[in-house]
């Protein structure tokens, strides 16, 4: 037979199920009356859509302006002849090949309720059984939302992702709205004739399975009558099971089938849209699992859960009984699949604390894993997070896209930083949306790193990315898979119970890796949509002095808890990533700014001030403020406490402390505090930065810190992605318009200013140096005009480090200088919170900035990337009026980050000026414990009262030390981050004094007893 196996044996197989039985899987149709509203920009619920004017609608009319919804109403009454056979409605609103969940999709409700979704694989609607004069009416919510993704732009710039720009020209064209017969036996044919020929194709060409299945997929193409498909599709059935019914060997591999739909909180739609989305997919779900008892659907995101209980009480009740019956998975522990290159430790510790809190109150269900299968980038410090939060397993895949090297491992422990370890898997399939086919099961196998003592790896799944989750189809190929030569061998599980077998089987043998998990794409997100970045960052900054001063003050915000959410909401991986469309950016800037206001509202209620003329600076950092602030305008000099007020201001420099001084002379501008100086050339070029006592330069003999455009044309994903090539493409130096001079002098404080330009751009840029600083600091406005282009400070330094020092969330990590290994080839663009420094032992420079930023830190220079102008998804991304602040820091430390910690953590939380005496001004707490830091102090979530403290060590060193409390007596109690004992001995309080002890980058919470 192996002569038959041949290209068109193969074509005839494609043709008889594309063109002779899958037509066939429905047949008998009658058309439906059908009846449609106008297009609603805002849509409304079932029970308005009732009252809508509707007016009938011809099949092969176009409808759906972009972001519009269009209720659509079928009509049909079950003739005598459809009787008693198996009807379904065959919906067509204007598919556009697959692609579910990026284009239009659907609700289909029948007699008031939902039954679920209409996309492109889940164009049949199942009736019953027809009884003759009954009247089908059959309500469709159809969403037009416009296609942005994939080859309609070519990563092109779209209108589409702006309602204001996307344009009134109807997208799509209702095709079909019938009632048909729903033949089971050519379905089955169709699933069994695909996985055949798929299954054939993977197969090697001199493998006997594969000829024996081209044989049977002959006799099968034989045995079918085309002119009679529905009488003679069993028989060709049968030809296939005689292949199909081989099993696998008791070797193969094992695969845990998770039914998944990977939701995107917000992306190429709006957090509007998600919300439809949401109940789409879990009423998808549910319509599977109850025809499928041997499934399980998981899924993550306490947000999706929470708007769909909002949305579609009715879709929630039905999730909690899938829930107890154990055929639905909450999974990930974590409010949204957030980020995690840039939000702050803090936020990712909440991700975990209202997630599990809220799946517990839904479901009683504590989740014991971390699940993020679409990030870009794993922090060092991710495991202990994890682990802080009550997981204890970690799941991805996206490292399966990296560009430059192939990870090692699929099963293994990932080790952070302080050394907590996670179990690992990343699903060898390579995706998070599998199909199931043969092919990529095989696929699976073969990629597998850890045959050597593992048998079995985790596969989702179900149409993702813009949701609608598993279909029949996949359900029964996986069924098919479950004992089928050639094919690893399939069950449905649930995504914890997978964790666990795995790790009981390879956890004693399985490899370790150590460290950050960095990923070799979408370095362009650490920069783009600076605004959303922005107003993440100013959320984050606020919600920790609102919790700082309620603890100060000793009473609880219940607001709270939902401001937190709402910005851990805007920590989903395509929005503060920057890689959504414009209206999702514009979403967010709102959300921010809200927060913003009603945080600056619940600050004045929780400081309270008492109007008496005075003006108090109120220091939410965790370290003291001894130096020069700004009070109206007003350069003053200031000592306050870390987390108190002061309202001791002065105007003149402390006589232990140098003045600041400024020398002009032919356009060259110098400065000097006595601890740093530099100096700048006509151009507006950073000639000289130097240590004073040391007498030290930390500039590259005869180079200067400038501001540089390279190009910004990635190959694809442009708002994700900087290519290696642009990253190393010749920089444009930015001309200066107007040499730096001097704006402000005093003797506590120098401002300088000069102009730069493109030829569309324009740029003023200010550094002031304060006495008694170790830092510049630097802040640009521009008008950036740019296209794809990238604009960096470039810092030359003259100091031997073969690594960067780069801060991450709880702690740091570095990263190489040089290009020994592809790894470290890859790393040419990298995230860093708060800072970056390069040292030799007693001398080094650090960029200091208010959050996580992208940075270059090759060779000899360290670069910060400071505006991008991508054109996809959002062709106006970052136009416009932008600030950007930074510092450069001059260090002489011996050689850790200990003072470059204490300094960026009083940029991260910038002190706040009140009018009037606050009611509470000082915590009263004092730590005295080498290199710790308190990441946040406040009231215990539950009300009772307690005070929480998260330390969290800076250096990497093992320490010990007191904190001092304004309670004198009580115990301390370390703590989870859900604010739970965890099995330690409690800490004694004597004398309000507390012993204190923490590992290498460990976080330790503190619950301090009322
Ligand atoms: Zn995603």
């Amino acid at each position: 037979m192996a002569h038959r196996v041949t290209a068109p044996a193969m074509q005839r197989a494609r043709r008889l199920l594309d063109q002779r039985v899958q037509p066939f899987v429905t047949h008998s149709a009658i058309p439906c009356e059908v009846f449609a509203s106008g297009e609603l920009f805002e849509s409304v619920s079932y029970d308005k859509a009732q009252g809508l004017a509707l007016s009938p609608f011809a099949v092969g009319t176009r409808w759906g302006k972009a972001w519009h919804t269009v209720w659509f109403k079928l009509v049909a009454t079950v003739p005598a002849h459809l009787a008693g056979q198996p009807l379904v409605a065959a919906i067509d609103l204007g598919f556009t090949g697959r692609g579910d969940g990026f284009q239009v999709e659907g609700l289909a409700y029948r007699n008031g309720k939902i039954v679920h979704a209409v996309q492109p694989d889940r164009r049949l609607v199942h009736l019953g059984t027809g009884v003759a004069g009954e009247v089908i009416e059959l309500w469709i919510e159809a969403a037009a939302t416009p296609i942005i993704a994939g080859h309609a732009f070519g990563y092109g710039p779209t209108p589409l992702g702006d309602p204001a720009t996307a344009g009134d020209a109807p997208l799509y064209q209702l095709r079909r709205a019938e009632v048909a017969v729903f033949d089971a036996g050519v379905n089955e044919l169709a699933v069994a004739l695909h996985a055949a020929i798929d299954l054939a194709i993977d197969l090697d060409e001199s493998s006997p399975q594969r000829a024996r299945l081209f044989a049977a997929l002959e006799r099968a193409g034989n045995a079918l009558n085309v002119a009679e498909v529905s009488q003679t599709a069993s028989v060709a059935l049968d030809e296939l099971k005689v292949v199909l019914s081989q099993e696998a060997s008791v070797h193969s591999h094992k695969i845990v089938a998770a039914g998944h739909a990977h939701l995107d909180t917000a992306w190429l739609w709006p957090i509007r849209e998600t919300r439809r989305k949401a109940v789409r997919t879990f009423a998808n779900a549910i319509d599977l699992l109850k025809k499928n008892p041997d499934a399980v659907f998981s899924h993550s995101q306490a947000q999706h859960y929470a708007w769909v209980r909002e949305d579609a009480p009715e879709i929630f009740t039905e999730v909690v009984k899938l829930v107890e019956s154990g055929q639905w998975e909450p999974v990930g522990g974590m409010w949204v699949e957030t980020d995690l290159n840039l939000p702050t430790g803090e936020s990712l510790l909440r991700q975990m604390v209202y997630g599990q809190r809220s799946f517990e109150s839904w479901f009683g269900v504590r989740c014991d894993g971390a699940f993020l299968p679409d990030d870009f980038g794993y922090p060092g410090t991710l495991p202990q997070i994890v682990q802080h939060g009550g997981g204890r397993w970690f799941f991805t895949q996206k490292l399966s896209w990296n560009e430059t090297n192939k990870f090692p491992h699929h099963t293994f422990w990932w080790e952070g930083i302080d050394g907590t370890r996670v179990f690992t898997h990343f699903s060898p399939v390579d995706t998070y949306n599998a199909l199931l086919t043969p092919s990529q099961l095989r696929f699976a196998e073969r990629n597998f790193a850890d045959h050597v003592g593992s048998t079995r790896s985790l596969v989702l799944y179900g149409h993702g990315d813009g949701g609608g989750g598993p279909t029949q189809t996949m359900i029964d190929r996986g069924r098919l898979a479950n004992n089928l030569e050639g094919v690893p061998q399939v069950s449905f599980g649930k995504i914890r119970n997978f964790f666990a077998d795995a790790e009981s089987e390879y956890g004693s043998q399985a490899q370790t890796w150590v460290g950050e998990m960095y990923f070799e794409k979408h370095r362009g997100t650490y920069s783009s949509q600076l605004g959303t970045k922005q107003g993440n960052r100013n959320s984050e900054r606020l919600l920790h002095e609102l919790e700082v001063w309620s603890a100060v003050s000793g009473q609880r915000v219940e607001d709270i808890d939902g401001l937190w959410k709402r910005v851990l909401t805007q920590q989903f991986h395509d929005i503060i990533p920057g890689s959504s469309i414009a209206w999702v950016h514009d979403d967010a800037e709102a959300e921010h700014a809200a927060v913003a206001d009603e945080v600056g509202q619940l600050l004045d209620s929780v400081l309270s001030p008492r109007t008496d003329g005075s003006t108090w600076l109120m220091n939410p950092a965790p370290v003291a403020i001894s130096g020069v602030v700004d009070v109206n305008g007003v350069a003053q000099w200031v000592d306050v406490p870390a987390m108190s007020g002061t309202k001791m201001f002065s105007n003149e420099v402390p006589s232990t402390v140098t003045r600041v001084s400024c020398t002009e002379f032919a356009g060259d501008v110098d400065l000097s505090n006595g601890i740093v100086e530099a100096k700048w050339n006509s151009k507006g070029e950073l000639i000289a930065l130097r240590h004073c006592e040391s007498g030290r330069s930390l500039l590259g003999a005869d180079q200067v810190s400038s501001f540089v455009l390279r190009q910004d044309t990635p190959a694809e994903y442009d708002a994700w992605d900087i290519d290696m090539a642009d990253a190393n493409s010749p920089e444009i130096a930015v001309e200066v318009v107007r040499g730096p001079r001097v704006e402000s002098v005093s003797e506590l404080r120098v401002v300088i200013v000069a102009d730069f330009a493109t030829q569309v751009s324009k740029f003023q840029v200010r550094w002031s140096l304060s006495a008694g600083a170790s830092r510049l600091d630097v802040a640009l406005d521009a008008d950036w005009r740019e296209s794809e282009q990238r604009l960096q400070m470039k810092l030359p330094t003259a100091v031997l480090s073969r690594e960067a020092t780069c801060g991450t969330q709880f702690g740091h990590v570095r990263r190489p200088r040089h290009h020994n290994t592809s790894w470290d080839v890859a790393k040419f663009e990298v995230c860093a919170h708060r800072y970056v420094h390069v040292g030799e032992p007693g001398c080094g420079i650090a960029v200091l900035a208010d959050g996580p930023r992208g940075y270059d830190v090759r060779g000899n220079a360290l670069s910060l990337t400071l505006l991008r102008s991508p054109k996809f998804p959002d062709p106006q991304a970052d136009i416009g009026r932008q600030r950007v602040e930074w510092s450069l820091y001059v260090d002489q430390s011996p050689g850790d980050v200990e003072v470059i910690e204490i300094e960026s953590a009083k940029i991260a939380h910038p002190y706040r000026l009140i009018a009037g005496t606050p009611a509470a001004i000082s915590s009263g707490i004092r730590l005295d414990v080498r290199g710790v830091l308190i990441s946040v102090i406040k009231p215990a979530d539950d009300g009772s009262g307690d005070l929480v403290v998260r330390l969290w060590e800076t250096r990497g060193a093992s320490t010990a030390g007191t904190m001092s409390i304004s309670r004198p007596s009580g115990t301390a109690v370390q703590c989870n981050a859900l604010e739970e004992p965890l099995e330690a001995p409690p800490l004694s309080i004597s004398d309000g004094i507390i012993a204190v002890q923490l590992a290498p980058f460990q976080i330790q919470t503190l619950r301090i007893s009322a």
